[in-house]
């Protein structure tokens, strides 16, 4: 889907963000970003957005570059319009690319629905739970369709049960969107969980470590197999080497 060749980043106060960062994005694929702190995640998510510039390298789409809609973004923070209900949030992507409410009603439902939040259209943000809001947040990210979705450590301030529950739907979501997923995290109980390829970032100047394929089944047992908690293994080890 994506070539990102020796990109490089450094901002005007000299801070380089990002140093000959090379990876490939594949159709389908659910790429984790890790690293503490620092280490240009966030920067090399905003370069893949079109959001900020390179100053070396290149980025290379395989078909067209992205279009409105081809991009949904996930943030922390839900960022979600107070005064408005969950239907009327998730409208908002459609509503500014001029589609009628009549017309997009059926889709925001939709993705309300895929999201669990059927039965809450009208609810208003402060009516729904910290997970309920991200929720939301992930069905705006999801109404247009995009064939790439970017999320910046999306469960980072909630609760360790709400968090592993949306890891959970999350993989299911993304199974049946078929969309390429590239998901921000310190966290690498989150990465093992969440990503077929983990990308190993590192700080000052931010860099691409390595990366380390998963072949984790899907299934209840997930979180609890002993394949993952090898993975989470070694991706500790191999991080602790790096940061050494
Ligand atoms: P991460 O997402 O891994 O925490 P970031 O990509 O946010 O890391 O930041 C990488 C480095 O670049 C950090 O040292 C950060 O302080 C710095 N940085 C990020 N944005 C800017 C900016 N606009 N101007 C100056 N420095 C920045």
């Amino acid at each position: 889907m994506l070539s990102i060749c020796q990109v490089g980043r450094r901002f005007p106060n000299g801070t380089e963000a990002l140093r000959d960062a090379t990876l490939r994005l594949n159709k389908a694929d659910f790429i984790a970003l890790l690293g503490p702190s620092g280490c240009g995640k966030s920067t090399l998510l905003r370069l893949i957005a079109g959001l900020d510039q390179p100053d070396g390298g290149h980025l290379a789409w395989d078909d067209r570059a992205p279009m409105a809609g081809d991009i949904g973004f996930v943030f922390q923070d839900a960022t979600l319009l107070p005064w408005a209900t969950a239907e009327d949030n998730v409208f908002l992507p459609l509503r500014l690319r001029g589609q009628s409410r009549g017309e997009a009603m059926p889709l925001v439902h939709q993705a309300l629905a895929r999201v669990g939040l059927q039965g809450f259209e009208r609810s208003h943000p402060r009516q729904l739970s910290g997970g309920m809001r991200m929720r939301v947040s992930i069905a705006r990210a999801l109404v247009t369709r995009p064939r790439l979705l970017l999320m910046d450590e999306p469960f980072a301030a909630l609760d360790e049960f709400t968090r592993n529950r949306l890891q959970e739907d999350l993989r299911l979501l993304w199974r049946s969107a078929g969309c390429t997923v590239v998901f921000v995290t310190h966290s690498i109980y989150e990465a093992a969980f969440l990503a077929r390829r983990i990308v190993l970032m590192t700080p000052r100047p931010g860099r691409i470590e390595r990366e380390i394929d998963s072949t984790l089944e899907d299934g209840p047992q997930r979180r609890l197999s002993a394949e993952y908690a090898a993975l989470v293994a070694d991706i500790s080890r191999t991080m602790a080497e790096a940061l050494r």
